[in-house]
């Protein structure tokens, strides 16, 4: 259903419906939403309606609504965990961890990330300060592979700045963003300051496009941001575009290889690889035979990883998001040319029918710099090269278009800092896998990652307008008029 105004309804003259189908068994029927581009409209009136009420609250008043939306949010983790974990696939520890995020982030915010946005003044110029304002009205556009914890990265710095919502989520996950509406309801968001649109790509467009939409945080793949930026193109309205990532793991000669390859196995196949700061790309420092001889031991870890149901206990990696999601990662390991150390299959387990796909490992021993090297593959597959000194393994890490996360395994600590001074990323993490990130840090990519508007802590900064104040005297001081004015008293 789709919320506009405080109301939960379906649309009355649909366009299209989205048959909800769990990618755990391509069976169960989670629910139907229909859709229709016509419920933009109403949502982004609505939302106008909104967003007068939101401003008219004072901050802290704004700062206790988020942290009630994250008390209902911890309420209902288990609920919320559920709803991922049938809806994408994710193993339910796993959506644990992002019901948990959720909440988690209502506490950032209200805390750290509204100091970020708090008045201050300009140190030595008495009446001159910054205040910062709501922007209006927020467009939201969602991902499928963190279908709740992305976007209300989102939807909480937006409320807690006094701005209203539109939500667009994934059309792979619309059961989930509804649960988490429902959440938000509860813990009693004024009518119209957050809307749920369901639907598609083209919902999304006309959203983000609408001219009574004052910006559009979107969190997706490069391609769709790109769309984006053209659509909106004149329009002034901020763009904040968390886009993907194509990200390299660095492993430099003294690492302590077990401890590199737990972290890289993590990186590569947590999510089955449908991550943003996944790590595609394994790249060894040394002679060809070491970069062998990782990509042969990480092959072995990841044959013994555990592949499920979503809902069994012990399960490290359910199936992809989508019988899209997992043609494209089919296609895309179809394109490399280097050597299969460990060939991804089909599963099956408990009989199930479902998304399911092993890991592979491929070694590239000359770059050939095809699609499979180049895009984001978007599932569990690994690529590793090799480099013969630091300088090269650099200089590959940043052979791409992308800059999202990277990783070095190193026990030296200059080591480490020569390369997060030359590394192109907004995440680099040292001895830690590439997908670990802090709601207390920014977070954002450089190059086809990011648009300069990390989320994360920062995201009270784009959903806020810096206003300079600068105070005058109330009454005319005759003596300090500019050269040049003869005053004349009336
Ligand atoms: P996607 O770009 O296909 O879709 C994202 C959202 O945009 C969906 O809600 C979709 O319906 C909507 N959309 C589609 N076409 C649109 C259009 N023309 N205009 C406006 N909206 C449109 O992404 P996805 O497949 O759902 O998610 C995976 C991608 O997201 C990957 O590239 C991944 O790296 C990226 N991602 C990035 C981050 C980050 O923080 N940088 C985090 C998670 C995922």
């Amino acid at each position: 259903m789709d919320l506009i105004g405080g109301t939960f309804a379906n649309p009355r003259h649909a366009d299209g419906a989205i048959e909800d189908i769990s990618p755990a068994d391509l069976q169960h029927v989670i629910g139907n939403f229909p859709w229709a581009l016509s419920q933009v409209d109403d949502a982004v009136a609505a939302a106008r309606e909104g967003a007068r009420a939101m401003s008219r609250m004072s901050p802290s008043e704004r700062a206790d609504l988020v942290r009630r939306i994250g008390g209902v949010l911890k309420a209902r983790e288990d609920e919320l965990a559920r709803a991922i974990a049938v809806d994408i696939g994710k193993p339910l520890w796993e959506a644990r961890t992002e019901a948990q995020a959720c909440a988690a982030k209502a506490t950032i915010t209200a805390d750290d990330g509204l100091r970020l946005v708090a008045p201050f003044p300009a140190p030595g110029q008495p009446g001159a300060e910054c205040r910062f304002r709501p922007l209006g009205v927020l467009a939201v556009l969602g991902p499928f592979n963190f279908p709740v914890h992305l976007p209300n990265g989102h939807v909480l710095p937006a409320l807690a700045c006094g701005n209203s919502v539109v939500f667009k989520p994934s059309e792979v996950a619309p059961h989930a963003a509804e649960v988490y509406a429902r959440c938000l309801v509860e813990a009693g968001v004024p009518a119209g300051a957050f809307n749920l649109v369901q639907g598609p790509g083209p919902v999304g467009a006309k959203l983000a496009a609408h001219p009574g939409v004052d910006g559009v945080l979107f969190t997706g793949s490069w391609s769709v941001g790109l769309a984006i930026e053209r659509a909106t193109h004149g329009q002034t309205k901020i763009l904040a575009l968390e886009m993907g990532g194509k990200n390299a793991a660095l492993v430099l000669r003294d690492a302590d290889l077990d401890k590199a390859a737990y972290d890289v196995l993590f990186s590569a196949f947590v999510s089955a690889g449908q991550r943003c700061t996944a790590a595609s790309r394994l790249i060894v420092e040394g002679p060809p035979e070491r970069a062998d001889a990782m990509a042969r031991r990480i092959a072995k870890l990841a044959e013994g990883l555990t592949i499920g149901h979503p809902l069994d206990a012990g399960v490290f990696m359910g199936p992809l998001a989508s019988e899209t999601a997992l043609a494209r990662f089919e296609t895309g390991i179809s394109l490399t040319r280097a050597e299969t150390v460990l060939a991804s299959r089909r599963l099956s387990p408990r009989g199930l029918r479902g998304c399911y796909v092993s890991p592979s490992v491929h070694r590239v021993r000359r770059p050939d710099g095809t699609a499979y090297e180049r895009e984001e593959l978007f599932g569990p597959d690994l690529a590793v090269f090799d480099a013969p000194d630091e300088d090269a393994a650099v200089a590959f890490a940043n052979a791409t278009e992308y800059g999202l996360a990277a990783s070095v395994h190193t026990r030296s600590r200059e080591a480490f800092e020569r390369c997060l001074s030359r590394i192109e990323c907004g995440v680099v993490n040292w001895n830690a896998p590439t997908v670990g990130a802090s709601g207390r840090l920014p977070f954002g990519g450089l190059k086809r990652s990011g648009n300069h508007r990390p989320a994360g802590l920062h995201s009270t900064l784009y959903c806020t307008a810096p206003v300079a104040v600068m105070s005058g005297e109330a009454a005319l001081d005759r003596g300090r008029l500019a050269p040049g004015v003869a005053w004349v008293d009336e």
